[in-house]
């Protein structure tokens, strides 16, 4: 049976907000953990847009969104959060009172938290892959199909057809190719979105028979049972070839969804959660909401309005985690018990 995890709070979300907020609570004793749906920290920043530089955080004339979240990370490692990525938090139920609530968490992976408080900080929900429009697909997904890479060796020994131009298609080609018996990658196009640096290495790889190029787009599937055993392709010039696969890997970007969210009994607004603006404390008691997710009169989604909700927000959670304890405001620059864990007192 797996062993439930008891901590004082979880947050949802490991975005740019997630991350702040686990500074705010750390100042505050409070210990954490974050659990995410992808495989590294950061939230639209790292996912949409890394490279990109961002004109509006306080101090940084211009910081790109990795720099932001790699700085983010480097701020709350102090106070030592467990992080838990590839995973979705899929149901929250209460089990306090209102005066002492309790909340238990469980993911999609199984595993099962229990905690004082839950700060949910899931930007605009889960990001979701978006699907090619192949008839039948689904009859392979989570078999043949897959959406994301989470352990390589799965697919050591297979035929794979990676679909895609971006940064995803390009790097799962340079990493299963000296895996998989074949990779094959197919773009509509012979110009791709991805790194420079990633299309010279796969050009290199093609130009060494080590892997296979295409153009065009798949139009149908073939196989059985939820095993692929080929797909047909259509090609610029009109015609349709047929290859060989056992798995199939398509990377055409992500949407964000509210997902389960929309289950655990809040109250919701057009897909956001409504909070105060003194605390940004959900309609259940001891559930906050910050940065994107939430909603109040003038809200800006903002990166910097999600860094104040957070720190509001812990201030509040302080006193469901310790209930008899007062909390005194303090200046990080006179918090003692910061210098003492960055080791400077
Ligand atoms: P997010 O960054 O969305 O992170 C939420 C995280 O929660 C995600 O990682 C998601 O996987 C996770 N999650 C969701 N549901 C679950 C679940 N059930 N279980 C586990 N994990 C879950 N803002 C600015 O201030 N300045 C800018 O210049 C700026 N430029 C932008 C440019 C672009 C192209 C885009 C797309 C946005 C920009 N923004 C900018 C907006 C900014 O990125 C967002 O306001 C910010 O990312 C919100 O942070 P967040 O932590 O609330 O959510």
């Amino acid at each position: 049976m797996t062993e439930t995890i008891v901590t004082d709070v979880v947050i949802v979300g490991a975005g740019p907000v997630g991350l702040f907020t686990v500074f705010e609570l750390g100042l505050l004793d409070v210990k954490v953990h974050m659990i995410d749906i992808l495989s590294k920290p950061g939230g639209q920043c790292s996912e949409l847009y890394p490279e990109k530089p961002i004109y509006d955080i306080p101090g940084f004339p211009l910081v790109t969104g990795q720099a932001l979240v790699d700085n983010l990370l480097e701020q709350c490692k102090p106070f030592s959060p467990t992080m838990h990525y590839g995973e979705m938090v899929e149901s929250v139920e209460v089990l306090g009172d209102a005066t002492a609530p309790k909340f238990r968490l469980r993911t999609d992976a199984g595993e099962i938290f229990e905690c004082k408080s839950i700060l949910i900080a899931a930007g605009g929900g889960s990001f979701q892959p978006k699907k090619p429009p192949i008839t039948g697909i689904e009859l392979y997904e989570g078999t043949s199909v897959f959406y994301a890479v989470r352990k390589m060796e799965a697919f050591a020994g297979k035929k794979v057809l990676i679909v895609g131009g971006g940064d995803s298609a390009l790097d799962w080609t340079l990493n299963l190719h000296p895996l998989a018996e074949r990779v094959t990658l197919l773009h509509r196009r012979d110009a791709f979105r991805a790194a420079p640096h990633s299309v010279n290495a796969m050009r290199e790889l093609v130009g060494n028979g080590a892997m296979d190029l295409l153009l065009g787009q798949v139009t149908s599937l073939k196989g059985q049972d939820g095993q692929l055993q080929g797909a047909a392709i259509k090609h610029d010039d009109g015609t349709t070839t047929e290859i060989e696969c056992n798995v199939l890997l398509p990377f055409f970007g992500l949407t964000m969804k509210l997902g389960p969210i929309a289950d655990w009994g809040l109250n919701l607004h057009e897909n956001l959660v409504p909070v105060d603006t003194e605390k940004f404390e959900t309609s259940v008691p001891g559930i906050f909401a910050v940065g994107d997710i939430n909603t109040y009169p003038g809200k800006l989604k903002l990166i910097l309005s999600g860094f104040h909700e957070g720190a509001l927000a812990a201030q509040r959670v302080h006193r469901y985690v310790y209930p008899e304890k007062r909390l005194t405001f303090q200046y990080t620059t006179s918090s003692t018990s910061l210098q003492k864990k960055l080791g400077v007192a």
